[in-house]
């Protein structure tokens, strides 16, 4: 006599939860299968719901294998794009540091000029005046 028990995971598309239920061979005996309760009575369409309890597991399992594999597949990419990031934001850093570095020389520079100009006028005046 086959058993019989709710499956609460798997329901038919009646809205009928399943039911568990071993194998009526003696081949069978130790397998299960998931039914809705609805399944081979006359006038009820949709209710077609038939699956062997360990085909439904390797289906589940695979699908959850799919799913961890996506999931460690994008964490890869996104740990390789976060490390690019941080290298282009070091070079961000140097090439900043290079702009601040230019700058200060520049303005060193800029002062040096202006120290040195009433000394280039008074070289200009005198040769000018040594050529006369
Ligand atoms: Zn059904």
């Amino acid at each position: 006599m086959a058993s019989v028990q709710t499956f609460h995971r798997l329901h038919c598309a009646c809205g009928r939860q399943c039911a568990r239920r071993n194998g009526s061979s003696v081949a069978r005996r130790d397998k299960f299968y998931l039914n809705c309760v609805n399944y081979n009575v006359q006038g009820a369409r949709f209710c077609e719901v038939y699956l062997w309890e360990d085909d439904l597991d390797r289906y589940t399992n695979q699908r959850y294998q799919s799913a961890v594999d996506l999931a460690n597949y994008h964490k890869t990419r996104h740990e390789r794009y976060e490390e690019k990031l941080n290298k282009v934001y070091e070079e961000l850093k140097e090439a900043y540091a290079e702009i601040r570095k230019l700058k200060r020389t520049n303005k060193a520079l800029q002062m040096a000029l202006v120290a040195t100009a009433p000394v280039a006028a008074i070289v200009a005046i005198t040769s000018a005046w040594v050529a006369k």
